[in-house]
């Protein structure tokens, strides 16, 4: 069982050598990070608990990889580069061993090699629920954030990827899902790859944002509210993959499963329509599956079209539109 000092030393201190090394970084009270003129901050801080957030037998790689995975699909969201990261861990002791660390530290690694950041801190705590919360620093040029709120009637909604593919990993964990199904939905589950360069590619393009961890229906209720619109939403250009597909028997069950399941890290956008040809530029160049799926409309109601006709209808009030932490 290593000694805190030891195991900061060991199996966190060669992550803050990735990409920019910062002005101050593991070892003293504070990191500290230089400004870039013409450059705002944006700052995002997620937490996952064993148990809750991630089933309690997930590989520590996966993890891993999950803590800074969520935090950077809130920065790609709001159209930042990822900078920098830190690392709040509570260790149960039934994971402070080396093997268990270093699969972990290896997971962290991989995904912070691919957006070239460095762990730039953190705290280490012991007790009995693994609990880990990552902050993660990015910068986005000065006034150019994308938000919620942004969003106007007759603006265009396009979601990123495919929808549902998390949740249906889930259900595959408790072996409901049959082999290559199961492995590609277990993928996007454990090792989601955030929408970072697709963000970042869209700032001036974007009215707004959003990135759907709650599951489709709860985020894309987030940005019209944010927005103070409502939309109406064409269920069939919902981009839903074969695994999911293969689920439908036609009963709504099927259809609402994946747009509340959450655990996606897709991206949800808005913009005016004049800029569509743009915004599938910025998909080409970023290798991002894109697909329009809506409006935005006055109102304050999400309604979900099939067939040409109104099919469902969801309003603030409905609080079944995605996962509820606190019921
Ligand atoms: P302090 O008591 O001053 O908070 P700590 O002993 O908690 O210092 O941490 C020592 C150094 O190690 C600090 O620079 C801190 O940011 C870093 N650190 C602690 N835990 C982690 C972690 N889980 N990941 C990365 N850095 C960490
Ligand atoms: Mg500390």
């Amino acid at each position: 069982m290593p000694a805190e000092f030891d195991l900061i030393e060991r199996y966190f201190q060669p992550l803050s050598h990735i990409g920019t090394t910062p002005l101050v970084g593991i070892g003293d009270d504070g990191a500290v990070l230089a400004s870039e003129p013409g450059q705002d901050w944006v700052v995002v801080t997620d937490t996952l608990i064993e148990g809750v957030h991630f089933p309690v037998d997930t590989r520590p790689e996966a993890i891993a990889w999950k803590a800074l995975a969520v935090n950077l699909s809130d920065l790609a969201a709001m159209g930042a580069t990822p900078v920098a990261f830190s690392l709040a861990l509570t260790l149960p002791d039934n994971k402070n061993h080396q093997a268990w660390l270093a699969r972990f530290a290896l997971g962290l690694t991989r995904l912070a090699r691919r957006f070239q950041i460095p762990l730039i801190g953190g705290d280490t705590t012991r007790h009995h629920t693994l609990v880990l919360t990552v902050t993660a620093h990015g910068q986005v040029p000065a006034g150019q954030a994308l938000r919620r709120s942004g969003a106007a009637v007759d603006d265009l909604l396009a979601v990123t990827g495919v929808i549902g593919d998390g949740g249906l990993g889930l259900a595959s964990k408790s072996g409901q899902l049959p082999g290559r199904r199961a492995m590609s939905a277990e993928l996007k589950l454990n090792r989601p790859m955030p929408r970072v360069s697709f963000g970042s590619r869209i700032l001036g393009l974007a009215s707004a944002a959003i990135d759907v961890s709650d599951g489709f229906l709860a985020d894309l209720m987030h940005l019209t509210q944010a927005s103070r619109l409502g939309a109406e939403i064409q269920c069939e250009s919902l981009p839903f993959s074969k695994a999911v597909k293969a689920r439908f028997d036609g009963t709504d069950i099927d259809w609402l499963t994946p747009l509340t399941a959450g655990d996606d890290y897709e991206l949800i956008v808005a913009f005016p329509a004049q800029k569509l040809a743009a915004m599938q530029q910025a998909s080409v160049a970023t290798q991002t599956p894109f697909q329009v799926i809506g409006k935005l409309v006055a109102g304050e109601q999400v309604v979900l079209n099939k067939d040409e006709k109104e099919w469902k209808r969801f309003g603030p009030t409905d609080v079944s539109a995605g996962y509820q932490h606190f019921h």
